[in-house]
């Protein structure tokens, strides 16, 4: 049995800053607790207002060295920032190894910074389903700026990055980090490229090999956004001022063409389907459970029925 919720106590507290209620409203996404209905509804009227920002890359590269620096230069304009940790090819929640590294940060105390990791895989419904939910509380919550981490450059990555409104790709010299992004498409999701560890060597040629890339892939008309390569060292600190200028310029050419509206309506749309799915799957789960099926797999075996009509009537039975 699902333990009772008081859901607009624990919603009117995450919005009054409780980081206590975020992190449990957190967990009944991670759960996929039944209260979440009433949740998402109670946060539906206080979203749309934090950017979220993906940051993605190989293990290694600097991901959480980067979020730190970037984490104070929101702070420093007095944002509300949220961290949502996300590994895709993790079975661990809450402890995940992403979140524990960022949780030993500068920020972790912090009230005005919210972090979190999620796990991942084997979850119900997977990150498509749970990852804008968690996104969804940290916005309803009042966060102005939501980093998302996720680890890699694998197929899940591309798709949690895809949750951003900026994606950030981070790569660091002579890591081969180019042929990977390349061969992950993570080319086309990166609107910022942030080549990090920029005092090894080698940085100056991977910018040039990103920035070759990009330009072998482009298919740009006018005013179309030019994904930026910046150079940092994050360990230091710097440029950590250029990123955080190129973000705001993604983001502006984003409003002016209508590019941040777009995106935000393709992930609501991808967010319903992922709800719906899963609502469909576990109505099928209770359909075979109760022998719903049975009958019309004794058909199809017996060649009175074929698979398709059965799964006609199967289909309607679930809608
Ligand atoms: P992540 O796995 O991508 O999150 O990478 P981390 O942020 O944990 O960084 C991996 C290692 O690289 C750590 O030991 C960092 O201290 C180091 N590192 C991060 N940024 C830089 C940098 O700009 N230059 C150098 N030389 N090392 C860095």
């Amino acid at each position: 049995m699902a333990r009772a919720v008081d859901v607009p106590a624990l919603v009117e507290a995450a919005r009054a800053g409780s980081p206590r209620a975020v992190a449990r409203l957190i967990s009944l996404v991670e759960n996929a607790h039944p209260a979440l209905r009433q949740v998402m509804a109670a946060l539906a009227p206080h979203t749309g207002n934090a950017h979220v920002l993906g940051i993605t890359g190989s293990p290694g590269v600097g991901k959480s060295t980067c979020t730190n620096a970037l984490v104070s230069a929101f702070r420093e304009r007095g944002k509300r920032v949220g961290i949502l940790a996300v590994d895709p090819s993790s079975p661990f929640s809450g402890g995940a190894l992403l979140g524990d590294r960022i949780r030993m940060s500068d920020h972790v105390l912090d009230p005005d910074v919210y972090i979190r990791s999620m796990a991942s895989r084997g979850h119900l419904g997977g990150l498509s389903w749970s990852t804008p939910q968690a996104l969804r509380v940290l916005d309803g919550a009042g966060c102005d700026v939501i980093l998302l981490e996720t680890v890699g450059v694998g197929q899940s990555e591309v798709e949690v990055a895809g949750l951003a409104d900026t994606t950030l790709v981070l790569l660091a010299p002579g890591m081969g980090d180019g042929v990977q992004a390349a061969k992950a498409g993570i080319l086309e999701i990166g609107d910022v490229f942030v080549v990090n560890k920029a005092d090894r060597e080698g940085a100056d040629v991977t910018v040039r090999d990103i920035r070759h890339m990009i330009s072998l892939g482009e298919r740009r008309a006018a005013g179309d956004w030019r994904p930026p390569v910046v150079k940092t060292v994050a360990a230091k600190g710097e440029g950590v001022d250029e990123v955080m200028e190129a973000i705001d310029k993604h983001v502006a050419w984003m409003q002016e063409h209508g590019v941040l509206r777009e995106r935000r309506v393709k992930r609501a749309g991808d967010e319903i389907e992922a709800i719906a799915i899963r609502a469909l799957r576990s109505r099928m789960g209770d359909l075979r459970q109760g022998k719903g099926v049975d009958d019309l797999a004794e058909q199809v075996v017996d060649g009175r029925t074929d698979p398709y009509a059965a799964a006609d009537t199967v289909v309607d039975a679930l809608t």
